[in-house]
């Protein structure tokens, strides 16, 4: 482009049109030919950088430059998360009627952050949450209470806050949560978000107490009733309890039935975290996995892993709006407003850490309306077929053991060599490029992990992912170890 306009080239409308096909086109085509990619990039740390130039282009290009270098520099320094074949942590899966809302959200680049700066945004948010308490099958006291974060990780921060807030009756707010011994309760398989939040509250990990475990890795909440207890009688303040419902490493579910009671009798917040299963009670058959949620204070679930919302889209409701708003409002003089003061509104910058917020609802909206309630079961069941077809093929080989029947989505299963084998069969398996899983730990023993949920997976995408695990089990564990040497077994033990 010239140098030295006197006017910022900003892109005509006709230019925009012509490009966001454009746009539009590279990701049908990206999506399209994504299963004839390998899944997982093969970079050294740094190549990607070392393509792009040292100093920023003083003078604009062409859009097409910025699309081919997408092909050339990013693309394969990609994980590709859409892939058919990624099976790896959760699934964070995108789709197209998501994607499309999205990109509209972008285009109208409102600011959400009080109702009079786009009602819109707020009410279709507010609609949209109210759906979703009947979609889950959510109490209905949570109807009204309900808002969309960026992640769970914000979601169990602002509970906490709002659970200080109640338990100091307001003074934490205006003095910090000093020395007042507050106490939150996890178990080992809390997702790392709760101890984070701790951390960014000043209450530090010290506050944190673990709970333990059952067998199955879910909370043991006669354990939480003594530590409780114990605490109590130390004179320090039982604060919130985080309870999991769906763990992130294997899929435990702690037992609201018997902790909501515990909560209750002590009145210790109870914060829910069912990120990844909660959305699965879209689903009649799987509404278990909500149970005892009429328990929660609250609770939080991610459309944006299972239920074909790209990235970011969290749901959290809390049956308390006002203790939420009480303990995050600082009104500066600039944000004041008659519609505000009117009470008769909801201004969801104080339902959240940042002031400004997008538009999110809108593809919640959009995935809503296409693919219907109907549809989101159709999706959520595929996910359980695959897990349950992955699972048989791992049941049928005696060189692998299940480490427990595949729930939901996810399959947790190990190799019978070492954990070093096993090491080196997801290393191999990663490696070659058909597929991508991940892994974890069960005290202290290493298994790897397969997640399905995949938009665009389909059965033969489960038994080629197969197929690449027992072609790397021939390349990548010693021939001695392919017998059963009993450590499986050792797990449960
Ligand atoms: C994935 C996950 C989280 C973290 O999700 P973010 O939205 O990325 O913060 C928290 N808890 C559980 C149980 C999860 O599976």
């Amino acid at each position: 482009m010239k140098p030295a306009e006197a006017k910022p080239p900003h892109m005509d409308h006709d230019t925009f049109r012509s490009l966001g096909h454009q746009a539009i086109d590279w990701i049908a085509d990206y999506w399209q030919h994504l299963a004839d990619r390998p899944v997982a990039p093969l970079v050294e740390p740094g190549t990607v950088r070392a393509q792009l130039p040292t100093t920023p282009p003083e003078y604009g290009e062409d859009f097409p430059a910025l699309l081919s270098d997408l092909e050339r520099i990013v693309l394969p320094g990609l994980l590709h998360w859409q892939h058919p074949r990624f099976f790896g942590y959760f699934p964070a899966n995108a789709s197209g009627p998501a994607v499309l809302a999205e990109l509209l959200s972008a285009g109208l680049g409102v600011q959400g952050m009080n109702w009079n700066t786009s009602p819109a945004c707020t009410e279709v948010e507010q609609q949209m949450l109210d759906w979703f308490v009947h979609l889950l099958g959510l109490p209905e006291h949570f109807r009204g209470g309900g808002v969309i974060q960026d992640t769970a990780s914000s979601a169990v921060l602002v509970a906490l806050l709002t659970a200080l807030h109640r338990a100091s009756a307001g003074r934490t707010r205006d003095h910090g949560t000093g020395e007042c011994g507050y106490r939150v309760y996890l178990t080992a398989e809390t997702h790392s978000a709760a101890r984070k939040a701790a951390v960014i509250t000043g209450l530090g990990l010290r506050a944190v107490c673990e709970v333990a475990t059952d067998a199955d890795g879910a909370m043991d909440a006669a354990d939480l009733a003594a530590r409780i207890q114990a605490d109590l009688a130390a004179g320090l303040t039982p604060l919130m309890v985080v309870a999991t419902r769906g763990t992130t490493s294997d899929l435990s579910f702690d037992p609201l039935e018997d902790i909501g009671p515990v909560c209750r009798r002590h009145g210790v917040w109870l914060h829910v975290d069912a990120a990844y299963a909660g959305v699965a009670a879209v689903c009649d058959e799987l509404h278990w996995v909500n149970d005892g949620v009429r328990y929660a204070d609250s609770y939080c679930t991610n459309p944006h892993k299972w239920l074909l919302t790209n990235f970011d889209c969290d749901l959290l409701w809390v049956a308390d709006p006002e203790a939420l708003v009480n303990a995050l409002s600082v009104l500066p003089a600039y944000l004041r407003n008659p519609a505000s003061e009117s009470g008769r509104v909801t201004d969801y910058r104080h339902w959240q850490v940042p002031l400004g917020r997008r538009f999110r609802a809108l593809k919640l909206w959009s995935v809503l309306r296409w693919y219907g309630a109907e549809g989101l079961r159709s999706h959520i069941r595929t996910g359980v077929r695959h897990a349950r077809l992955f699972a048989d093929l791992v049941r049928e080989d005696d060189r692998f053991t299940l480490l427990a029947p595949a729930t939901l989505g996810l399959v947790t299963f190990r190799h019978a060599g070492s954990d070093t084998d096993n090491r080196n069969l997801l290393h191999a398996i990663n490696a070659e490029g058909t597929t991508f899983l991940t892994h974890s730990e069960k005290n202290g023993t290493f298994f790897l992990r397969f997640a399905t949920g995949g938009t665009h997976t389909e059965d033969h995408h489960v038994h080629e992912a197969w197929r690449a695990v027992q072609n790397a089990v021939q390349n990548a564990v010693p021939r001695a170890q392919h017998a059963t040497d009993g450590t499986a077994d050792a797990l449960n033990g």
